[in-house]
């Protein structure tokens, strides 16, 4: 009976220790450098690739086994360490993290294991076809048409296009599965690749089969990517990506005409020559101003069209791809302040990266038509990331708790409303409360790979400026303490000599973030703005000098997002004043 139960014991423990060898740590290497040939024939609509990729242990055990993934469209033909072949599982995996919803894995026994921080490189072969693939929203309810408008890669004789990352693994990856149906999974395992890949660097040289005689025009959002040129039968591109940041290597191969100004391409299709060149234009427009807050673009601008006049739009660096048949005349001028943004400024962090692209279209807006029209665009954002908290019954009447102070603050979320729509508003309240000259010269100084501390941007700022950012940049960026909710509580009004009026103003802030607000006081024939400081969860004071008698004060013109907007007129009764 004892020998039995020790036998039991020590199968338990065998059992155990085979199960962790058999573990994957699918997040354990970072790949840190591709170099690879790509063949892209059209007419197949097949994708035919070998090269070299780097891993590196980034786990603090030895690796013994590594995992590579590919779209689940395309099959492995061979993994080869020092010219010799390693013995791997190829094995299907589910993860939304690819259009077709799954990938082809390869599970590979290394000759030896890698040590901590060391690394081993691979040859590789892969090939398959990429088709329209939207497998992974129509199986979760998304209508065919809308599915396929937004999960538009593929490879065809008409119009190729294939993005990486998040929509076609048509490179190695590794990482663990993501799930559309659960909210929050895939941006966060996305967030997980990028931010290791950050530094990584990539060379493709792609070959297309040139046989129509009509050289078709190949673009890639790569750091460098000489014009493509032909050699035989074949045109070949030769680009490379100094390191990834958070682009998604994406290649476009059309018959595209161009319309090619000194900031901006736009590669266009038949027939779409009037929307390419009203973008331009736009795009020129802008050029001027965005050059003034963000500085001289570091690539040229490539804006390149999409057939499908409702395909959802994707930008990747200065790249972006928009269907110019359905560009709104109206609006193109603020696509391409959001593109020009980008092309003059990049940032590892989300909330820099995207919030100041976003916040470009504000300012392009402010210029245009002046503050109002920006205020009202921002509105439309507000919308989006106050729905989002509103929706938790919780938020209405507190902050955010502990936990998702952190995870939710703009250094660190994943969370598009926020990392936009949010970041945006709090670039504005940043340019209101430094001023444009002390913020456009932060925003010189910044250099994307010296911002290794999260402190780095506010320092920027702060040496420009006497004012003190720390308590705004603590409810606003580290931590996420909500949206304040400002309120007239009181006002008192006392007749000054010879003729005018002294208004005192208490405001109630019942939100945890604080604020610096503007506050205006109506009177027949004109109003008075000042702004006052109320941090998150007290009051403010403030004295405002009027000409005539005050009919109305208004807390928030619009720039600061609110929780609760309702509140934020007060009527001045008119036996309130005091002589
Ligand atoms: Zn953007």
């Amino acid at each position: 009976m004892k020998l039995g139960r020790q036998r039991l014991c020590l199968l338990c423990v065998l059992f155990a220790s085979a199960v962790n060898a058999f573990a994957l740590d699918r997040e354990a290497f970072t790949f840190t450098n591709y170099d690879l040939n790509v063949r892209v024939e059209p007419e197949q609509q097949r994708l035919g690739v070998r090269g070299k990729i780097t891993l590196r242990n980034d786990s603090a055990t030895p690796q013994k086994i590594a995992v590579l993934q590919i779209s689940s469209s395309l099959a492995w033909r061979s993994i080869k360490a020092g010219g010799n072949p390693l013995q791997f599982i190829s094995q299907a995996y589910a993860s939304d993290i690819d259009h077709t919803g799954a990938l082809s894995e390869a599970v590979i026994t290394l000759p030896e294991a890698v040590p901590p921080k060391s690394s081993v490189d691979l040859e590789i072969a892969y090939e398959g076809v990429i088709v329209i693939d939207a497998t992974r929203l129509t199986r979760i309810g998304t209508p065919e048409e809308a599915a396929h408008s937004t999960d538009w890669d593929q490879i065809a004789t008409k119009f190729t296009a294939v993005r990486g990352v998040g929509y076609v693994a048509w490179y190695p990856i590794a990482t663990d599965d993501a799930s559309l149906a659960d909210g929050k999974s895939l941006a966060e395992v996305l967030a997980r690749w990028k931010t290791r890949e950050a530094t990584s660097a990539m060379r493709l040289q792609i070959a297309v089969p040139n046989d129509e005689g009509e050289a078709p025009e190949l673009l890639v959002n790569a750091t460098t990517c000489p014009v493509a040129h032909e050699v035989r039968q074949e045109f070949l591109a030769d680009c490379s990506y100094r390191s990834l940041g958070w682009a998604v290597p994406t290649f476009v191969i059309a018959n595209y005409e161009v319309v090619d100004r000194p900031a901006i391409a736009v590669h266009f299709l038949r027939g779409h020559d009037a929307s390419a060149a009203s973008y331009a234009n736009a795009a020129e427009k802008a050029t001027p101003l965005i050059g003034e807050w963000f500085g001289a673009p570091r690539s040229k601008a490539q804006t390149a069209d999409l057939p499908d006049p409702n395909a959802a739009p994707f930008e990747s660096g200065s790249l972006l791809l928009t269907p110019l048949a359905s560009a709104n005349p109206k609006i193109v001028g603020l696509a391409a302040a959001h593109q020009l943004a980008h092309a003059a400024s990049s940032s590892g962090r989300p909330w820099i990266n995207e919030g100041l692209a976003h916040f470009a279209q504000a300012l392009y807006l402010d210029h245009q038509s002046g503050r109002q029209a920006a205020l009202d665009y921002m509105g439309l954002h507000r919308s989006a990331f106050s729905a989002a908290e509103r929706d938790d019954k919780e938020k209405q009447t507190a902050a955010p708790r502990s936990d998702e102070e952190a995870s939710r603050s703009l250094i660190n979320t994943n969370d598009e409303q926020l990392y936009r729509s949010k970041a945006m508003f709090v670039w504005w309240m940043l340019r209101d409360m430094v001023g444009d000259q002390a913020l456009r010269k932060a925003l010189a100084a910044y250099r994307a790979d010296e911002d290794k501390d999260p402190s780095y941007m506010q320092r920027l700022i702060q040496s420009r400026t006497q004012r003190d950012l720390d308590w705004f940049f603590d409810d606003w960026v580290y931590r996420d303490r909500g949206l304040p909710d400002l309120k007239v509580v009181s006002s008192f009004t006392r007749k000054t000599m010879p003729e005018g009026y002294l208004l005192t103003v208490t405001i109630d802030n019942l939100g945890a973030a604080g604020a610096e607000v503007p506050i205006t006081v109506k009177f027949a024939g004109g109003e008075v703005t000042k702004r006052l400081v109320v941090r998150g969860k007290s009051s403010g004071v403030i004295r405002i000098d009027v000409p005539k008698r005050p009919e109305e004060i208004v807390v928030n013109d619009g720039s600061v997002p609110e929780r609760d907007r309702t509140n934020n007129v007060f009527k001045v009764e008119q036996g309130e004043t005091a002589k």
